[in-house]
């Protein structure tokens, strides 16, 4: 087999791409001819060949000059003596880091993984490579890998068929690269069910022949009956391919028979228009069948995939099943997102700046609008393409999910609060790391604990995961009680004593558990810690405990205690008599809502006692709740019977353009919202920013509100302000 020049290849990439830098590319040829210089592939041939056919197959996908070349080096960096500094010297940040990306997937996927996780591998993928070429150059490389595959021994070509059935092909399918998903998933079932394969292809071959006259009678009728319609289209028969063949009867349990789509047909047009054209043209000669049309441009597939389906009774009553598109989708069907995006300078990926792209963008979701809410379409195209999360291995292999910018705490947590709390340091592939690193996709992480070790203050700020942070809160929390309950001990015991009572008399024999329960406290030690706290004025104790009238006698005489801590002002009426707030340990707690945030029923809160005068409540993402003490912060949450309406101010951003604000109001009364304010400023660009104060009662219902509010056409965006 002839193996593709480097000047072949350079000439396709100046086809389209004129401005490339081919000296670059044949820079980067001649390095990795000369790395590679001695080795030789499975197949007998020189390594070189493998880099060469790599950089083949991107100029297929369009690849530009740095894509090339990082192609040619793919495996320098694994396979030579070369090292990342000197392909960055030599290359540029751009090439070497697209080398260093494609090495860090290759080195995941060795290791053996349990099937279970292959979904997880595939986003693992998509998250570590920041750079779509990354994926494209990946892709590219298993293919060739694939097609030599015959020279590998039998164990290594089995998992590596396995591994791309299970991981490759479904990342080209959700790229939308269908020429590599049906190439990979082929070549794959050739390997791993080499019977049902053959046979496969032998009987599909049968049939194609018997066959023949009637795909070629059907394809030249098409071609008639459009021009004589005057549409200018290009007609083809595409064989169905052997792994969607063999899906398809495994799970419709049919026989090869009752597949009628093993021939295709493609209708390609010059415009949308056209294509609905073509469609009433076709069915004007041949009968649909029902319920097989299929608006594809209407409704794209998430991967961008626009077509027409639909399934005629074609001659002699055979099935005949019809693909229409444009040329334009056809791109789009064959290449998905590399057909429709481009990569910026720098490497960063990038919807392509021209209005063409941005238009086809917006049309997606403009059209996803009928079936499905629009944003979360996008949020979950965004999500599977970009996934906000690291996935990193403990020592022993086992795969954790982490949010971006998680560290070794909530690592640590993740796999067990005792871990964690005794959380002293931890190494990355095998790197001693600060605990305020940040994991990457890909490394294994192993937390080195001590017995001396324990949760800090500091660590809330470190914690990513509410798991982390919800547990290093406790901790916290449960230091926080013990010492608020010595605290509330030595006030009580200290004053009792003026009066010659001995507090831990009056422990023992249950006085002050008594007393506790009288003030509805559920044993001594929480009506301590309230003191403690503030929260409960030991006065009120005293009166229970001591004498009326030498307390008065006391009283005369001056305070019975220096002032000390000064916890003990009675409680003030608590702002909102809050039957909805759990506070863990309080039973009545005077509760303060942050104007600033103005924390929503439903909404994430915080609290956190203000000294001597009960808590405090934010949302956690507060610029007051994040100064707080973390000392102070008290465990609580939403309870079941909420009242209170409170006002949240959110902002619109809109098209600037009349009869809109009265829409936003419709959308914000049927949300059952009150506008106590509402602010319009207009922007250069003929945009409005609108800002509403809005009387609500529940985060549940603010988010109604919203989606109702983004639901408007010409509205932009809408956001809740923070403070
Ligand atoms: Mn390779």
């Amino acid at each position: 087999m002839a193996v593709i020049r480097i000047h072949e290849i350079i000439e396709r990439l100046l086809i389209y791409d004129p401005q490339a830098d081919a000296d670059l590319v044949n820079k980067a040829y001649v390095w990795s001819a000369t790395l590679h210089k001695g080795q030789l592939r499975a197949s007998g041939l020189p390594y070189l060949s493998h880099p060469l056919e790599v950089a083949g197959i991107l100029t297929e996908l369009r690849l530009n000059a740095p894509g090339i070349c990082a192609g040619l080096l793919h495996d320098t960096l694994e396979d030579s003596s070369t090292t990342l500094e000197e392909l960055h010297r030599e290359f540029g940040k751009e090439i070497a880091g697209l080398v260093d990306g494609v090495t860090k997937i290759s080195m995941i996927s060795r290791a053996s993984r349990p099937q279970a996780q292959a979904e997880n591998f595939r986003k693992m993928i998509l998250a570590m490579a920041e750079d779509l070429r990354v994926i494209l150059i990946k892709l590219a490389d298993r293919l060739h890998n694939m097609r030599t595959i015959d020279y590998l021994p039998e164990a290594r070509r089995f998992r590596m068929a396995e591994e791309t059935l299970e991981i490759y092909a479904p990342l080209a399918s959700r790229l939308g690269i269908y020429w590599i998903k049906s190439d990979l998933e082929d070549l794959s079932f050739r390997i791993l069910k080499p019977d049902l394969y053959f046979r496969l292809v032998k009987q599909v071959a049968q049939i194609h022949r018997a066959q023949q006259a009637g795909i070629e009678e059907v394809q030249s009728v098409l071609g008639q009956k459009l021009a004589a319609a005057g549409i200018e289209a290009q007609v083809e028969g595409r064989h169905k391919p052997f792994y969607s063949i063999y899906h398809k009867m495994e799970t419709h349990k049919l026989s090869l028979d009752q597949v009628h789509d093993l021939v295709a047909f493609r209708i390609l047009c010059q415009t949308i228009r056209e294509c609905y054209e073509a469609l009433y043209v076709i069915h004007s000669f041949w009968a649909p069948v029902p319920g097989r049309i299929k608006d594809y441009i209407a409704l794209p597939k998430p991967n961008m995939y626009q077509s027409l389906h639909t399934t005629v009774i074609g001659p002699g009553g055979q099935r005949v099943e019809i693909q229409i598109r444009t040329q334009e989708m056809h791109l789009v069907a064959e290449f998905g997102i590399a057909a429709h995006w481009r990569y910026k300078e720098g490497g960063a990926l990038a919807p392509e700046a021209d209005d063409k792209t941005l238009g086809f963008v917006k049309r997606l979701v403009e059209l996803q609008k009928e079936l499905h809410d629009p944003h979360q379409f996008l949020e979950s195209v965004k999500s599977d393409l970009f996934p906000d999360e690291v996935f990193v291995f403990t020592p022993k292999g086992d795969l954790r999910e982490l949010p971006k910018g998680a560290t070794p705490i909530d690592f640590a947590f993740s796999i067990h609060s005792a871990i964690g709390c005794q959380c002293a340091g931890a190494r990355v592939n095998g790197r001693i790391v600060p605990l305020n690193y940040n994991l990457q996709s890909g490394e294994t992480v192993e937390i080195i604990t001590s017995r001396d070790a324990h949760p800090v203050k500091a660590w809330l700020d470190l914690a990513k995961t509410a798991q982390a942070r919800n547990k290093i809160q406790h901790w916290l929390h449960g230091r926080e009680v013990g010492s608020s309950e010595e605290l509330g001990r030595q006030i009580l015991e200290a004053d009792l004593l003026r009066y010659n009572i001995h507090l831990d008399r009056a422990i023992k024999s249950g006085v002050l558990g008594r007393v506790a329960k009288q003030f509805k406290f559920t044993d001594h030690q929480k009506l301590l810690q309230a003191i403690g706290y503030g929260k409960f004025p030991h006065r009120k104790v005293l009166a229970r405990m001591v004498p009326h009238d030498r307390l008065r006698r006391q009283r005369l005489a001056g305070p019975p205690s220096a002032k000390r801590k000064a916890p003990a002002q009675a409680p003030a009426e608590p702002t909102l008599p809050e039957g909805g707030l759990v506070l863990q340990g309080f039973d009545d707690p005077l509760i303060e809502f942050g104007a600033c945030c103005s924390p929503l029923p439903g909404d994430e809160i915080v609290a956190f006692t203000k000294e001597g005068q009960g808590v405090e409540v934010h949302r956690p993402q507060c610029a007051r709740a994040r100064e707080a003490d973390p000392d102070r912060l008290l465990p609580v949450h939403w309870g079941e019977r909420v009242k209170g309406i409170r006002t949240v101010t959110i902002e619109v951003l809109c098209a600037d353009r009349p009869g809109l604000l009265a829409q936003m109001g419709g959308a914000i009364s049927e949300a059952h919202g009150n506008i106590s304010r509402a602010l319009v400023r207009t922007t250069d660009d003929q945009k409005a920013v609108n800002t509403f104060e809005v009387e609500v009662k529940s985060a549940g219902q603010l988010r109604r509100m919203i989606k109702k509010l983004e639901k408007i056409e010409g509205v932009i965006s809408v956001e809740r302000l923070k403070a």
